[in-house]
């Protein structure tokens, strides 16, 4: 590829966890426990690989077919290992498309969409086993080898209408309803981010996960204490979610450069 584009996106992932870094310490955390996932969407292949090179290990892919495209050149001998993360809007028909190639969905809003994983987990271990379900993994923690899925439940902390995610009043039960699947494995909470110029507004929509996560973990609902994880912030504020307490910030333009817009892209 490029060879200024390669050093393009590893200065600028570098200059992202110099960010976080500074973030944290300014927030009086330690930056080691802030992760960085590369929202990978609209990107080639090569483009993933060069981040992955510069040492990214997680990433995130929006659309099921993206993935699904973008799949088989990560799966290749050579490619250093990462975590594939599912954070788009997940239709029921993707879902095993989903399962193919991804290690954790972080987008579950819906006990329907829960118990679909749940099942599609279930199934894919029973016939062709890894293979049907390359990210499903197992866990020892019962004993047994349970093929599991790790999971995140989106909630909508903006109350904007346009975006995903469960109501705040309802994240509790969906996340012990959740914890409580047998082939789903609870790590934690996502959010998009409130859409506005007032830091204050998308703090508060951030403190809102942090607020849930605590009250989540007090209730010691079964499954439910392994949901540690808050995923929030983006390129524009990532800031602001790791004073408030994210634990993975989602970052797509800052390390890859604007995405074409699809009228741009249309043309
Ligand atoms: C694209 C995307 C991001 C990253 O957004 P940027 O502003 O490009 O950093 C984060 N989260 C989700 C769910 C996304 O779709």
């Amino acid at each position: 590829m490029d060879e200024d584009r390669r050093t393009r996106i590893e200065a600028n992932a570098a200059a992202v966890r110099r960010r976080i870094a500074a973030a944290a310490s300014a927030a009086g955390r330690d930056p080691h426990e802030v992760s960085l996932l590369l929202a990978v969407k609209t990107q080639p292949a090569e483009d993933i690989l060069a981040a992955l090179r510069a040492g990214a290990h997680l990433l995130g892919h929006n659309r099921a077919q993206e993935l699904a495209a973008t799949g088989p050149a990560l799966a290749v001998p050579g490619v250093p290992a990462h975590e594939m993360h599912f954070i788009g809007h997940l239709q029921g028909n993707k879902v095993n498309q989903v399962l193919r190639w991804a290690t954790c969905v972080q987008t579950v809003d819906s006990l329907r969409l829960a118990q679909r994983l749940d099942q599609a987990v279930a199934r894919a271990a029973g016939s062709a086993g890894a293979d049907a379900a390359a990210g499903v993994g197992t866990t020892a923690a019962d004993g047994g080898g349970t093929p599991v899925l790790d999971v995140f439940v989106q909630v909508n902390t903006s109350g904007e209408p346009t975006k995903a995610g469960t109501h705040p009043d309802e994240a509790p039960e969906l996340t012990a309803a959740v914890g409580a699947l047998p082939h789903l494995r609870l790590r934690g909470f996502m959010t998009v981010g409130a859409h506005s110029d007032d830091d204050g507004v998308v703090r508060e929509s951030y403190e809102r996960l942090a607020a849930l996560r605590g009250q989540v973990l007090a209730s010691g609902a079964p499954g439910t204490a392994g949901a540690t994880e808050l995923s929030m912030g983006m390129s524009g504020d990532l800031e602001i979610a790791v004073a408030a307490g994210a634990t993975m910030v989602r970052v797509g333009t800052a390390v890859f450069g604007a995405r074409p817009t699809p009228e741009a892209a249309g043309a």
